[in-house]
Parts: C-alpha cells; sequence; structure tokens
C-alpha cells in the first residue's frame, strides 16, 4: 500500500502535476494570442477599405485633372458623356461673381456653390500652399459635389455626382475585384442605414469593420469574412484548442490511471506471488511429514490391530492423493499458463464423474461430520467433455467447500439440465464469501485474507484453475455467497461440442 501510494505520488508530480499547469498556462495564452489574430484580421480589412477610399479618391482625382485641361476652353461634354455618374460641373471665380454651370439646364446648382464661401476661401489656401485638395460636401440625398481649385486658371469647380451611378458603375467593378470569395463589402448610407451595393446577397449578418467613403461623406464600405465573421473565427479557434487540451489531458489522467493500474497490480502479484511459494511449501510439508509418520509406524510393525493398520494405510494413500492433487494442480497451472493444456473431449455423464469424486470424499466427509446431500438428475442429457478436467474442477470446489467450513458442516451437490445446458451446483453452509472478493477469486493466487485462510492453507491457484477448465468448455462458473451463509458455485456447460 505505502509502495502503490508512492508511485501515485510519483506519477501525479511527474506527469499529472505539470500537465495541469501546462494547460492553465496554454488557455490563459489562447485568449491572448486569439485576440491578437483577430486583431491582425481586423487591420487587414482596414486596409482594404483603405485601398477602396484611396481607389475613389484617385477616380475624382483623375476626373480633376481631365476637368483642368478643358478648362481654358470649357468642353466639359466629352468628360460628363464619358462619365454618366458626372451630373454636372460648376467653374466659378473664386470670389464667387461669375458662376457658369454645364450643361447650362442644371442651373439649380448655382445655390450649392454660392453658399460654401468658407469652404472655398479655405481651398484656396490650401492652393497657395501647392496643394489641390479635393472637398465633397453632400448636395442631397442622391448626390454630392466635389470642389477643387483649378490650379491653372484658379477658378473653383464643382463637380456634381449621382452617388448611385458612381457606386453602381465604378466602385461595384472594384469591390467585386476586392471581395473575391473571401469578403463581402457593401457600400450604404450612413444616415438611413441603406445598403446601396453588397457583393453578395448573404443577408443577416453584422460587418465586422467600416469606414466612412472620404469622397461621399453620407456613405459607408462594409467588410467581413464570407460566411463567418472574424469573432466567429477566433471564437471557433478558442473552443477547438480548449477541446484539444481537455481530450489531451483527459488521455494523459487515463494513461496515468492506466500506468498506476498496472504497476499496482503487478506489485500485488508479486506479493501474491511470494505467499503462494510458502503457501506451497507448507501444504507439501505436512502431507509428507503425516505419510512419514504413519509409513515409520507401520515399518516398525508397533501397529498392533489389523483396523488400526488399514487406518493408517488408509491416511497414506489419502494424503498421497493429496500430495498428487497439489502437484497435478502447480502443473496444470503452468500449463494453462503457457497455453499448452489440452483437453480431450469425448461423450462424457456428468452424474458419473460426480458419483466417482464424491467417493474419493467419502472416507473424509465421514470423518469431519459432514452432512451430504447429493441430489442428481437421472435424465441428465451427455456432454461433451474432458472427464479428468472436469473431476479435477470439483475437487477443487469440493476440497474449498471442505476447507472453508467450520461449525456447519454441510455439502450439497445437485446435478440438472436447463435448455441447451446442463447445471452443477456445489454448496456449503461455510464461512461465505464477501461480494467483494467475488470476482476476485477467480484470479491466479488471489486468497482472500480473513482469519481462517491462516488455518486453511491454500495456494490460491485453485479457482483459477476451475474457471480455465469449464471455460474451455464454453461453461460458465457464478458463485451466490454470503459471509457466515456459506457459498454455492454453480457451473453450466453447454450440450454442444467445444470447438
Ligand atoms: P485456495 O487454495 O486459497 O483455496 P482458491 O483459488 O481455491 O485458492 O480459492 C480462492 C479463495 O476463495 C480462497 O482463498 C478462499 O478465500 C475463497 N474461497 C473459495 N471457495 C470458498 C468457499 N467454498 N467458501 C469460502 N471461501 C472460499
Amino acid at each position: 500500500m505505502k509502495k502503490t501510494r508512492k508511485i501515485f505520488i510519483v506519477l501525479f508530480l511527474a506527469v499529472l502535476l505539470p500537465a495541469l499547469f501546462y494547460s492553465v498556462y496554454e488557455i490563459s495564452a489562447l485568449d491572448e494570442s486569439e485576440e491578437m489574430i483577430s486583431q491582425i484580421y481586423q487591420r487587414q480589412l482596414d486596409a482594404i477599405l483603405f485601398s477602396i477610399n484611396q481607389h475613389v479618391l484617385d477616380v475624382a482625382s483623375n476626373w480633376a485633372t481631365q476637368i483642368e485641361n478643358e478648362i481654358s476652353h470649357t468642353q466639359f461634354e466629352r468628360i460628363i458623356q464619358a462619365n454618366p455618374s458626372i451630373i454636372s460641373i460648376i467653374v466659378a471665380d473664386t470670389s464667387l461673381s461669375t458662376v457658369t454651370i454645364f450643361p447650362m439646364q442644371q442651373l439649380r446648382y448655382r445655390r450649392s456653390i454660392t453658399a460654401q464661401k468658407e469652404m472655398i476661401d479655405r481651398l484656396v489656401r490650401y492652393h497657395a500652399a501647392s496643394y489641390r485638395k479635393l472637398e465633397p460636401i453632400i448636395e442631397s440625398d442622391s448626390t454630392t459635389i466635389i470642389f477643387f481649385i483649378s490650379q491653372s486658371t484658379l477658378q473653383v469647380v464643382g463637380v456634381v455626382i449621382s452617388n448611385d451611378r458612381f457606386i453602381n458603375d465604378i466602385l461595384a467593378k472594384k469591390l467585386i475585384d476586392i471581395a473575391q470569395n473571401d469578403f463581402v463589402v457593401a457600400v450604404g448610407r450612413q444616415s438611413n442605414g441603406s445598403t446601396i451595393f453588397a457583393t453578395s446577397s448573404e443577408q443577416g449578418k453584422n460587418f465586422s469593420q467600416q469606414r466612412r467613403l472620404w469622397i461621399f461623406p453620407d456613405h459607408i464600405i462594409k467588410i467581413r469574412l464570407k460566411g463567418t465573421t472574424i469573432q466567429d473565427v477566433a471564437k471557433e479557434r478558442f473552443n477547438r484548442n480548449i477541446l484539444l487540451i481537455i481530450l489531451m489531458d483527459t488521455v494523459l489522467v487515463f494513461g496515468a490511471w492506466f500506468v498506476f493500474r498496472t504497476i499496482s497490480r503487478e506489485m500485488e502479484l508479486i506479493a501474491m506471488k511470494s505467499d503462494f511459494v510458502s503457501n506451497v511449501s507448507h501444504e507439501l510439508r505436512t502431507p509428507l511429514s503425516l505419510i512419514r509418520m504413519f509409513a515409520e509406524t507401520l515399518e516398525m510393525g508397533r501397529v498392533r490391530t489389523e483396523k488400526k493398520k488399514k487406518e493408517y494405510y488408509t491416511t497414506i494413500v489419502h494424503e498421497t492423493d493429496r500430495l498428487t492433487r497439489l502437484i497435478n494442480n502447480i502443473l496444470n497451472f503452468s500449463r494453462m499458463e503457457s497455453d499448452t493444456r489440452r483437453y480431450n473431449f469425448k461423450p462424457t455423464n456428468l452424474n458419473d464423474i460426480v458419483t466417482s469424486v464424491i467417493s474419493i470424499y467419502s472416507y473424509q466427509l465421514e470423518q469431519l461430520s459432514f452432512t451430504v446431500k447429493i441430489s442428481l438428475d437421472a435424465h441428465l442429457p451427455e456432454i461433451f467433455a474432458d472427464e479428468e478436467a472436469i473431476a479435477e474442477a470439483l475437487h477443487n470446489v469440493i476440497d474449498n467447500a471442505i476447507k472453508y467450513s467450520r461449525e456447519k458442516k454441510f455439502l450439497g451437490i445437485a446435478t440438472s439440465s436447463i435448455q441447451n445446458s446442463i447445471m452443477i451446483e456445489i454448496e456449503d453452509h461455510g464461512i461465505g464469501i464477501n461480494p467483494e472478493h467475488h470476482s476476485k477469486i477467480f484470479e491466479k493466487f488471489y486468497r482472500v485474507s480473513h482469519g481462517l485462510v491462516h488455518t486453511a492453507k491454500g495456494s490460491g491457484l485453485g479457482l483459477a484453475i476451475v474457471r480455465h477448465i469449464v471455460q474451455s468448455h464454453n461453461g460458465t462458473i457464478t458463485i451466490h455467497s454470503e459471509p457466515q451463509h456459506g457459498s454455492k458455485f454453480i457451473i453450466t456447460i453447454p450440450l454442444i461440442q467445444p470447438v
């Protein structure tokens, strides 16, 4: 017990504790690393949104350059025709005294430019610093005007753009190109939350990132991973990793438990083997000294009456039988262990075997004042069995019944047939066996440690041999036993021939 506790402590300290620490560390680190991965993803999406904004700005800058090239001879028709999202181009001097609108019918935009005096002054200041700034204003729900100062003529230019046309004709292509199969990108209006264009019709999911469009102040671009969101991906990874850690820990705990169990069983076996050696030596010595004592007495002619002589001879024969059985048990056990025990199955009447085994015990049972009750089923069908082996099994069970009985000396043996098997029951009213030992008593070397075991010697092999024999006949052996109330062993053997 002390040794097994030591093994348990070593296993715990060397295997389980480090694994526990590692798991706790990993779980706490997991959260951090998932957060980091999520941030990296977010930054990537941010970069994509930035590039979209940059693209829109490039288109607008390109227009500005084209307009500047045409501004001296005010030939804007070609530009307006080539770019259907441009509704109108307004040109004015910086004091806003002359305002020209192309095409002419878009006169209503005049008001839009005259209201922007302050912003125009700011653009002029930028221009003075040699910087052409594009300044958008929201003209209406559907139009935006981009203002800039023409470098060559120092005039204010306003480009009136149809938001929806720009988005559907120019921006959509870029978004589809960027999104491919990995992302969903959408453009919508910030003020009413409506979506104007989306690269996929996937509904009901939140976008993980969104940015305002620089050139269209009332519009936002939104992006997310297709199918799942970054949070979903991070969460899924987190859950998977936790599951793996739990799995690994479970395997480790089971492994440690298995190693612990194997080692403690081996140690138990070693202890049982050493008990076995001392028990067998004792078992051998007792009959040998009895045989020697009786033989010497006879040899010296000290026994007078024939009756006494007969008694001595019987004891010698009986003790020799005991010795033979013990040695046979050990030999058979070693054959069983090396898997070399062979059985000779042939049609056998079980009642005959019972009768013959009982006759061997009759003298001993009578001497010990046992009540014997034998009830044999006269119509018992024959079974395919190895006669010797079955007799050996019965010897072992009956031996135990005698060995483990105290005041109430009773031995009952009954045979019967049920369905396709025959059954043999061996019953005693002896010391019984606590249920916790029921499954173990059939293991090799196993002996229940109670008071009587010291006086009732044995090898711990008997029932292991019985079980092996019964199982080789495709049969089963069960036990019903309670401490102080005796035991009943039931052996069942099927009628069909074992292969
Ligand atoms: P042993 O040589 O010790 O009798 P067995 O394998 O025959 O070995 O039996 C294993 C143990 O089972 C015994 O040590 C004993 O404690 C218990 N046992 C077996 N048969 C009986 C019985 N009829 N009554 C009480 N205990 C029994």
